[in-house]
């Protein structure tokens, strides 16, 4: 087996403590040898203030994982990338189309690896479903991804600013499932989106989608629902019925649970990541993404009552 490829954590925050820190630590591809970071400190690991000092400072390193929110992740990148380290985005790629298709370009014009990531892709049930929807007849899809934004983002401003997402932070998680499990691609019909008078971005989404077949696809994506979260995508065929619970960690068929998985989303991904810079490939595949900027571009706005943390 080759050695680890060593690599920086960008963006000590939320996610990368919850996800990335424990992920890379069950991970044998990776060596996790730096951090940069305006406030943390990492344990027993060398932490810079910037991704600049942290390039500056570590010859040896070799990838850069960005954990940082999107609005300054495109400055990150392109850094990272002109300094010939291979780079994983956290979800979403960017804030806008454009700059990710530039960093896609300028990472294969340097000979690179950039992987924007979807985590939710990897959950336990996701790859079992997208077989078993392959060659069926799609009936009817149906996406409800309601939660509590004050448990996931606590004190979090960025994601109600421009390029923040809003609800689209978590709804983008759902149509990275979609996308990838349905057979075929499908856009939007119609987008209503809800913006809190005192925020620039939705707590709440209602979308419509269809394909080439006339398939219904809706969605209703809430950031303000207490007790049980719900993260659930149901698709409907001529011969059964899937269901991907729990965010895709649990499939059921006909009501019948057939997979129940353990938690391994950012392992997954960081097993990918390893891959794709062995094979000296990128994996950026925008079509979520894409989605999102769709609901933004015709989607009605209706203003409702302030949000406060
Ligand atoms: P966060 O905790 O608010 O931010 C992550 C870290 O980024 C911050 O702690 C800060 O690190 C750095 N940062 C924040 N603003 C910055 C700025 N203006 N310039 C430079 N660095 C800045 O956010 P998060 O929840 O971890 O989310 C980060 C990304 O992970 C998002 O794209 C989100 O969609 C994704 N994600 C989040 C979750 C979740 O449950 N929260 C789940 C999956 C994916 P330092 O203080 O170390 O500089």
């Amino acid at each position: 087996m080759s050695a680890p490829i060593r690599i920086g954590l960008v963006g000590i925050g939320k996610i990368a403590r919850d996800q990335h820190i424990p992920a890379l630590a069950h991970c044998d591809e990776f060596t996790l040898v730096a951090g940069a970071s305006r406030n943390a400190t990492l344990d027993g690991i060398t932490t810079f203030n910037d991704l600049d000092e942290m390039l500056a400072g570590n010859d040896e390193l070799q990838a850069i994982s960005l954990c940082t929110p999107p609005q300054v992740r495109y400055g990150q990148a392109r850094r990272a990338i002109e300094a010939g380290r291979h780079v994983f985005l956290e979800k979403p790629p960017g804030v806008t189309l454009s700059e990710v298709e530039d960093l896609y370009r300028r990472a294969h014009q340097a000979g690179v690896t950039l992987y924007a990531s979807w985590h939710a892709r990897e959950a336990a049930g996701v790859a079992q479903a997208r077989e078993w929807l392959v060659g069926r007849s799609i009936t009817r899809v149906d996406i409800q991804w309601r939660e509590d934004v004050r448990t996931w983002h606590p004190g979090q401003e960025w994601i109600w600013q421009p390029g923040g997402l809003g609800v689209f932070d978590p709804g983008i998680n759902a149509l990275s499932i979609v996308t990838h499990i349905l057979p075929m691609d499908f856009f939007l019909t119609r987008a209503r989106l809800e913006v809190p008078e005192n925020h620039q971005a939705p707590i709440g989404a209602t979308l419509d989608f269809t394909d080439a077949n006339d398939t219904p696809i809706h969605a209703d994506l809430d950031w303000r629902q207490t007790g049980p979260q719900t993260w659930r995508i149901t698709v409907e065929t001529r011969d059964g019925t899937l269901v991907l619970d729990e965010g895709g960690s649990k499939l059921f068929i006909d009501d019948e649970l057939v997979l129940d998985g353990d938690d391994v989303e950012y392992v997954g991904l960081y097993r990918h990541f390893a891959e794709l810079i062995r094979a000296g490939m990128c994996d950026v595949d925008i079509r979520p993404f894409r989605h999102v900027a769709d609901a933004f571009m015709m989607g009605e706005r209706v203003i409702v009552d302030a949000f406060h943390d």
